[in-house]
């Protein structure tokens, strides 16, 4: 679909979502001045779906009824014509699109979310008023229905689209598939729907990166309002345990509308229960969220992960706690005495045992002085199950090492509580191992970069090659290497010529090229075993190991002929570009790496003063 797009073609193949006539025309009326609530419930009632779900939302918990309405005039007044007219738009439009034909995009979701960000930005107006909160709420329940064009106009097509996460990437591909992305359609709908312009600038606005430099002005702050919300309803539609993770950041932005951290949260929980409410009136599911939890139901979702150990002789008391504490969500196995129990953990592990004293074989006394004679043994946490034991027997409880200890009969509210210590012990422990293995994680990553600064203080920047720091160290490495071996051993000094006046004519940056050039050549003329080195400006170095004068002579050869040969590409200079190599070679201990350098230099040097373009080799 290359062609560009053309919203009229194809809002005329009724391919577009739209909201009811029934609700177009409420919106209309609504913004007309001092209409009655009488016209009003003239139109609702044209729609019997719209005047039943009315009727029902005027008389559901939220407004607190003594006595029933029946009539459509009566709960207009009551609800209030703005709200009304809100209602209308998100059901006309809901109860059309609750399903379709797109697989992979998720209707639900999307209402979930259209109606939360209705709410949201709505109560972020009443509380700081750009635009008027019921307008805004209709603002936000159409704020993504590009999606739901798209995957209305092109189910197939959109399939797609509909499960890719980065909005960038999403909008590359609509561009691609549609000749238009789902913001520039939201925007081209909402105009067509005759939302005022102010709304379609501030949400343009709201999707793209918010400078600093921008005006304030009323489009850049509901623009920001929007964001706002945007960043509240990620919050509410995250888990329990994602949401401290999003809090921060959440707050940082908050502040800036003088939420205080109390407020915002309390802020929060009312936009939850509208959402909740909407949602039950208008049939749209927001039990996506996990319910907002109190303190002690917390606590037990954070200990759902554990896995307890019971181990008592009494199989009616093991039954009732393994209920008890399985319903919380626990993993709850059972043992009937301490030496399966000692053969349960060893073989699965657990977390936290809750052990009766008094059994056969292996007391709970015994099994607790086992476990921790053994390395597994030593972190579990123990609590004891005691009778009418005295304080002195306790004592000795603990010095064999349980960490606490509950009364029978068991109070279960008590054993809760005293396991969330276990939980915090266990927590710390694993928060220890966890701190213990990114630090050899981070040490792992040291001995990489380690490694990396290595290569980067060898290496010449510019060609690759070894720096003239490393050559001076490896030639002598080498060096010593030959002697033990007694092999031969060469070295060749290369110096390009006049390259000055590459410099001088074509700029510091072409000479530049002409050394990567020269240096790709000295390199691939050499053997794998050869060190190849740049040790100054337009000066290389090779060290030829297991290399004597002869083989070093042809190489020297090799290399001249080749940059004599291959001229740089692209690039024109004045003279072809020619090298000068003085070659020094030694078996034994005849010249050390230091008189090897030299000789070398001075049959450089020969080679400068004859015709340059030429290799001397030392005598
Ligand atoms: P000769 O044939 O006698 O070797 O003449 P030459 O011009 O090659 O030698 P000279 O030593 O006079 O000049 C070397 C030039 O290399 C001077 C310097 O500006 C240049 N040079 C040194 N390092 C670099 C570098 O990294 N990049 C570039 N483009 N030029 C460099
Ligand atoms: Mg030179
Ligand atoms: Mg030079």
């Amino acid at each position: 679909m290359q062609h560009e797009f053309d919203f009229h073609e194809l809002k005329a193949t009724d391919r577009l979502p739209s909201p009811s006539g029934t609700a177009l025309a409420i919106i209309k009326l609504i913004n007309r001045n001092n209409v009655s609530a009488q016209e009003i419930a003239k139109v609702v009632k044209m729609d019997p779906a719209l005047t039943a779900r009315l009727l029902a939302f005027a008389n559901s918990a939220t407004f607190g009824l003594i006595r029933p309405v029946v009539s459509i005039q009566d709960a207009i007044m009551l609800i209030g014509m703005a709200t009304v007219s809100k209602f209308a738009l998100t059901l006309s439009l809901v109860g059309k699109y609750k399903e379709g034909a797109c697989n992979g995009f998720d209707y639900t979701l999307y209402w979930s979310k259209s109606l939360l960000f209705g709410v949201t930005i709505s109560a972020i107006m009443s509380r700081d008023r750009t635009v008027p909160p019921e307008e805004a709420f209709t603002l936000g329940i159409l704020a993504d229905v590009g999606r739901l064009a798209l995957a209305t106009a092109w189910p197939d097509l959109y399939a797609e689209c509909a499960i890719m996460a980065d909005p960038k990437q999403l909008a590359a591909r609509e561009q691609e598939l549609f000749a238009i992305d789902n913001n520039s359609l939201t925007i081209m709908l909402l105009k067509d729907w005759g939302l005022p312009p102010i709304f379609l600038d501030g949400l343009r606005q709201s999707r793209m990166p918010i400078s600093d430099e921008l005006q304030e002005n009323r489009t850049l702050r509901l623009a920001k309002q929007m964001v706002l919300a945007g960043k509240i309803c990620q919050y509410c539609l995250a888990g329990a345990a994602r949401r401290s993770g999003l809090l921060p950041n959440l707050q940082k932005i908050a502040s800036q509308y003088s939420f205080e951290n109390d407020a915002l949260l309390s802020f929060i929980d009312d936009i939850i229960k509208q959402w909740q409410e909407w949602g039950k009136s208008l049939g749209i599911d927001t039990e996506l969220l996990e319910a907002p939890l109190d303190p002690i139901a917390q606590k037990e979702a954070e200990l759902s992960q554990l896995n307890l150990l019971l181990v008592d002789d009494d199989p009616m008391m093991l039954a009732r706690l393994q209920k008890q504490l399985s319903i919380t969500g626990h993993n709850v196995s059972v043992c009937s005495d301490g030496e399966s129990a000692l053969k349960h953990i060893v073989e699965h592990g657990a977390h936290i045992i809750i052990t009766d004293w008094h059994m056969q074989p292996m007391n709970g006394l015994e099994l607790c002085k086992a476990l921790r004679q053994t390395e597994f043994g030593k972190n579990l946490y123990i609590i004891m199950l005691t009778a009418t034991e005295s304080e002195e027997s306790l004592v000795q409880a603990y010095s064999v090492g349980i960490d606490d200890y509950v009364t029978k009969p068991v109070n279960l509210r008590v054993l809760k509580a005293r396991m969330w210590a276990g939980q915090r012990i266990i927590g710390l422990q694993q928060q220890l191992m966890e701190e213990r293995k990114q630090l050899e994680r981070a040490t792992n990553q040291l001995v990489v970069s380690n490694r990396r600064l290595q290569q980067i203080a060898n290496t010449d920047p510019l060609t690759g090659l070894a720096n003239r720091r490393y050559t001076m160290a490896r030639l002598e490495q080498e060096w010593e290497a030959a002697q033990r071996y007694n092999r031969p051993f060469s070295v060749l000094m290369l110096d390009l010529d006049h390259f000055k006046s590459i410099n001088d004519n074509l700029g510091h940056a072409i000479g530049d090229q002409v050394l990567i050039h020269a240096g790709k050549i000295i390199k691939e003329s050499s053997r794998a075993s050869d060190v190849v080195c740049r040790i100054g400006g337009e000066e290389f170095f090779v060290i030829a190991t297991n290399t004597d004068r002869a083989a070093a002579q042809v190489l020297a050869e090799r290399i001249r002929s080749r940059i004599e040969l291959r001229q740089v590409q692209d690039i024109c200079l004045l003279k072809p570009l020619t090298i000068s190599i003085g070659v020094a070679a030694t078996v034994g201990s005849k010249y050390n790496w230091r008189e090897l350098m030299k000789l070398a230099d001075q049959a450089l040097y020969q080679a400068k003063h004859s015709s340059r373009n030429a290799v001397i080799v030392a005598t």
